[in-house]
């Protein structure tokens, strides 16, 4: 066993070029190498994948990792390969002659990784295959489809909870970004006859700068925001279709590669916009929510949201495709009150049962208190996910600091309100009694006969919603949302009210102004040398065109910016840098070399 994890590290350091393990790895990568089942929970770029390939190159038998798309495959099959480990994919997309060379190769027990679908996993004759091939391991990825709580559930996912004897394996191994509590239980009981070794990783993604801002123009925010990012692979999503195409087209004639993605489009438009932006490491995607799944390209520079997410598990999941390599990456989230609207309306208007829909407002209200809380973005966030941290100095509120008010007084008028009709109000309702909008609620209650009535006409109704949105994220309000949504005030709100405690809100969510300074975030490339970087990423792309695969394939980003930085003049320089393992010095070692001392032909 300690022979073996000696194994992985050496493996680590000369197969992938990579000097350490990412948090949590380590341990899971143990787990599995010992035989024991496990369910690893870890967020979107934290490193899963190598959790099951590295064992695998360790092990010596085969692992069969069951991915749910294609494309993602296909990626992994083209890094595999690309590192020297034997690995392929059964699909229905591969040609014949390749799926029968495929066979052969796990009948000659040749393969360390085989990657399938579910549905080739239906079928007897491939697990009988599987049988002869010596399947020891069966890694599932993405596990949250087997529940039918996550957003993704695919029925398919189901019949795996009998796929390890099916093949024969001694484990199944299962890996997934998605948090919530009531998902993982669902996908252990679904995939394991006991409960397996669970790994729950850290939520954080420190290289991640966070930034979240109300619309003033939006349009024109956004094509600043793709300007400052100019030549670097970013995601722009959007809440509709035509908005998409609307941006894409807006951003094209301004000069930026930009295409769009959405499921109204040709499957063919769709794939191919899709495949330029995997395979190119400048190319902006404008897309709805459809974009995204399974897209496993580490180098994405930037996410924007130009439309509020649906909540905070998709904000999170969204923004998380930014900076999988750990490399600085930027994200701006922009929001309106149009925005707001619509997402509650879309709960409303869902066929989902009460608790469902309770759950879902839930998950709105905590991204709206994302937008709005005063405090550091990653506290508000992690807090979300049940995690505590400083404030990270990474986020716009930690740069910038916010402007606050004395919002006393303010939040004294709004529980007073909640207070004298008894709780059992919603926010319009509430925000009405302040406003002094005899409403015909508002009649029918007697409700414009409270002293309240109209005690903060001075504002309009947005600043008096955005300040119940942040007394809420503070504390001193909940929402009872199992009793139609009534505002009840807590302990800490009885504090405010009763003069003992005071709050802070922010100024500048009441009424959103543009603010005027550059955003920052251009990715820092520590001292690599501008039109160094630049040639070796030109020699990259003409690597990887030749050879038909992604530009991360060949070299991740940090490769070639430590290339720049430090510029190696042997070989065995050159292996010291992060991400060059054997493999890949030996197949393009020389050619990034003779860019470096510049003696190219
Ligand atoms: P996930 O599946 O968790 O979203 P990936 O497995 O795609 O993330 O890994 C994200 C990126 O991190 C990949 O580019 C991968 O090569 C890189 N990576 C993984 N482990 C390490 C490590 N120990 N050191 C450096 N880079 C790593
Ligand atoms: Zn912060």
């Amino acid at each position: 066993m300690a022979d073996e994890l000696t194994r992985a590290r050496t493996i680590l350091r000369d197969v992938f070029g990579f000097q350490e393990f990412r948090p949590g790895q380590e341990a899971i990568i143990a787990a599995v190498l010992g035989g024991e089942d496990v369910l690893a929970v870890m967020p979107t770029g934290s490193g899963k994948s190598l959790c099951y390939q590295l064992p695998a190159i360790v092990g010596g038998g085969l692992t069969l990792v069951v991915s749910p798309l294609i494309a993602l495959m296909r990626d992994q099959v083209a890094q595999m390969r690309a590192l020297g480990v034997p690995a392929a994919s059964l699909n229905s997309s591969n040609e014949p002659d390749e799926n029968r060379r495929t066979t052969e190769a796990l009948r000659g027990r040749a393969l360390r990784l085989l990657y399938a679908a579910p549905e080739r996993l239906a079928r007897n004759d491939t697990t009988a295959l599987l049988r002869e091939a010596g399947c020891t391991t069966v890694a599932i990825d993405e596990a949250h489809c087997v529940s039918q709580w996550g957003h993704d559930f695919r029925p398919e996912y189901l019949a795996l909870g009998g796929l390890r004897d099916a093949v024969g394996a001694r484990q199944t191994v299962a890996f997934t970004a998605t948090a919530d509590a009531a998902t993982r239980a669902d996908v252990a009981a679904q995939l394991f006859r006991s409960r397996p070794r669970l790994f729950l990783g850290g939520f954080d993604r420190p290289n991640l700068r966070l930034a979240i801002r109300p619309k003033a123009g939006g349009k024109k925010q956004v094509a600043e925001y793709v300007q400052q990012h100019k030549g670097e692979a970013g995601i722009i999503y959007c809440s509709s279709r035509a908005r998409t195409e609307d941006f894409a087209t807006a951003l094209a004639a301004a000069g930026v590669n930009a295409l769009p993605y959405h499921a109204g489009l040709d499957k063919s438009v769709r794939d191919a916009n899709q495949d330029t932006f995997v395979r190119d490491d400048a190319v902006v995607i404008v897309a709805t929510v459809a974009f995204g799944m399974g897209i496993d390209k580490p180098d994405v520079r930037f996410v924007c949201h130009a439309d509020l997410p649906k909540n905070i598990e998709s904000y999170y999941q969204e923004i998380g495709r930014a900076g999988r390599d750990g490399l600085p990456a930027d994200t701006l989230t922009l929001y309106g009150q149009e925005d707001i609207r619509l997402r509650r309306m879309q709960i409303d208007d869902s066929q989902a049962g009460d608790e469902q829909k309770r759950v879902e407002f839930q998950r709105l209200n905590a991204l709206l208190s994302l937008c709005e809380a005063p405090r550091c973005r990653r506290q508000t966030l992690l807090a979300y996910f049940g995690e505590t941290t400083e404030p990270c100095g990474n986020c716009d509120l930690c740069a910038d600091g916010v402007q606050t008010f004395d919002g006393t007084v303010d939040a004294q008028k709004l529980m007073s309100a909640m207070k004298r009709t008894g709780e059992r109000f919603g926010s319009e309702h509430v925000v009405n009694i302040v406003l002094g909008n005899a409403t015909d609620a508002v009649k029918q209650y007697g409700h414009d006969k409270l002293p309240t009535f109209g005690v903060g006409a001075a504002r309009g109704k947005n600043e008096w919603r955005s300040i119940l949105r942040q007394i809420h994220a503070a504390g001193l309000v909940s929402l009872d949302v199992a009793g139609y949504g009534r505002w009840v005030i807590t302990p800490a709100g009885r504090e405010v009210m009763g003069g003992r405690a005071k709050i802070d809100l922010r100024a500048d969510v009441l009424t959103p102004r543009e603010r005027k300074r550059k955003e920052r975030g251009v990715m820092p490339t520590g001292d690599a040398d501008g039109p160094l970087l630049d040639r070796l990423k030109q020699l990259r792309r003409n690597l990887a065109s030749a050879a038909r695969v992604p530009a991360y394939v060949v070299f991740p980003d940090r490769t070639l910016i430590e290339l720049a930085t430090h510029q190696p003049k042997t070989l065995a320089e050159m292996s010291a840098i992060h991400g060059v393992g054997q493999a890949k010095l030996t197949r393009y070692g020389a050619a990034f070399l003779a860019v470096i001392t510049g003696k190219e032909s």
